[in-house]
């Protein structure tokens, strides 16, 4: 019987009939031409069953990682189950920096460009914007590569895996920058909507955390370059924390990045917990959904029009912006986002409840969900089609289709 394997979350078990644990493109390419059905599995930190298939579920944490660092061209090339984590060190030794990185360093890179994992900040695009080639085995298991400046490359990258298995990433790095960040509490609700568009760019990096309860927003969180504007003393109301904090005000900032404006490496700045603090598994669940930054007000007012349903599935909301990019299946494809993320407990019929109200309330807005996270329905992107085309040019069998991209992508 083959293994019983679960996300991080522990709220999906898939059911693949065989998992694999390759160590060579090689062994990559056999599997994946004798198989009828595969899916790829990164470090399954999705919250719903996008990795999952009943044939063969192929994990590529076990390829060498095979960090290499192209001076002249300005990128990185690793292998795809490398952890953002371990990619942030060798970079830093190595004086080189990503533009930007998600709250979570345990993420392999392949699988958060495949989902279009963002960070925050206004002028920079998800992490899969900073991906300049891949290598992928496809379908029949030949090895395709693609890079910026081929057609099909926009096509390539937010893929949800439906594509193949990408065993090579190639980033885009720049010289390693320093960081500080500092932490201003209660917002007052009014001040956001007077002023969110400077608040969003009151930093390099800015995320706002708020339960949607009373008349402030508990946090807004500023990361600054060295060389931004200084800090300023107070935030349009909001004041600087008095001493270090976690977004959920009542848990200790313990495995927090450092704040009180003292400046550190990119890495240990830009995500909000510490490298080598791993947080527990299967605590929450958590859903996101983008909407364009222009419209931001008109979505908080639609969040609150759901309060009721959200406050009860929440531990915490976090408010972030990202770039609008070309990439076919990004839900950023050609829109500058806010992005309205919900942690939630782990109770699947109180998520679903809110899921459904906020989808409701959010879709006249033509809202986006996390294509890794929890929904209920997504829309159609405008490019959803040349990828449709795209991934039955390279996976004539639709080997690499499953219940989860058919229902999403596939179906009309
Ligand atoms: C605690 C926590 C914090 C998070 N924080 C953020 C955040 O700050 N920002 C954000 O945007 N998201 C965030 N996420 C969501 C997360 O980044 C995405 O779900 C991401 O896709 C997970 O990457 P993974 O390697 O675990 O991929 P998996 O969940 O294993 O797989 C996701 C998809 O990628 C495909 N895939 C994986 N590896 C490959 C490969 N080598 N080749 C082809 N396809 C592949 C899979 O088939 C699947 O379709 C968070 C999730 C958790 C649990």
């Amino acid at each position: 019987m083959a293994e019983r394997l679960k996300n991080w979350a522990g709220n999906i078990e898939f059911g693949p009939a065989r998992v694999h644990r390759p160590e060579t493109v090689e062994q990559v390419q056999r599997i994946v031409a004798g198989a009828a059905r595969a899916r790829v599995l990164g470090t399954g930190h999705s919250f719903n069953p996008i990795a999952d298939t009943p044939g063969d579920l192929i994990s590529v944490a076990g390829l060498p990682a095979d960090i290499r660092i192209d001076r002249e061209r300005g990128t990185v090339s690793v292998a795809g189950g490398v952890r953002y984590g371990e990619l942030a060190r060798e970079l830093d030794a190595a004086g080189y920096a990503l533009h930007n990185l998600g709250s979570l360093p345990h993420i392999s890179v392949a699988g958060a460009v495949a989902t279009a994992t963002h960070g925050s900040g206004v002028g920079l695009g998800n992490l899969a914007t900073a991906v300049a080639g891949v290598e992928i085995v496809t379908g029949g298991g030949e090895l395709v590569s693609l890079g910026r400046g081929d057609a099909d490359f926009p096509g390539s990258v937010v893929a949800l895996g439906a594509l193949g298995v990408v065993v090579r990433v190639t980033l885009d790095v720049v010289p390693a920058y320093q960081v500080s960040q500092h932490v201003f509490e209660r917002l007052p609700r009014a001040q956001l909507d007077a002023h969110w568009e400077e608040i969003a760019g009151a930093g390099y990096s800015v995320s706002l955390f708020t339960g949607w309860r009373g008349d402030t927003v508990d946090q807004v969180w500023i990361k600054r370059r060295e060389g931004d504007a200084p800090a300023p003393a107070e935030l349009f109301g909001a004041g600087p924390a008095a001493g270090a904090r976690h977004p959920i005000a009542a848990m200790s900032p313990v495995n927090c990045t450092e704040q009180g404006g003292v400046p550190g490496p990119w890495h240990a700045r830009l995500p909000h917990f510490r490298l080598e603090f791993t947080p527990s598994a299967g605590d929450e669940l958590q859903s996101e959904y983008f909407v364009a930054r222009a419209d931001a007000v008109a979505a908080f007012a639609a969040v609150e029009r759901v309060r009721d349903l959200v406050v009860p599935a929440l531990q915490i909301s976090e408010i972030r912006t990202v770039a609008a990019d070309g990439l076919w299946l990004s839900p950023h494809y050609e829109r500058d986002s806010v992005a309205l993320h919900f942690t939630w407990v782990p109770n699947n019929d109180l998520v679903l409840r809110a899921v459904e109200a906020l989808e409701a309330e959010l879709a006249p807005l033509g809202a986006r969900p996390h294509w890794g996270k929890v929904f209920r329905r997504a829309p159609r992107l405008p490019r959803t089609s040349d990828f449709v085309a795209l991934a039955e040019r390279l996976d004539p069998r639709g080997t690499f289709r499953n219940a989860f991209v058919e229902r999403h992508v596939w179906a009309e």
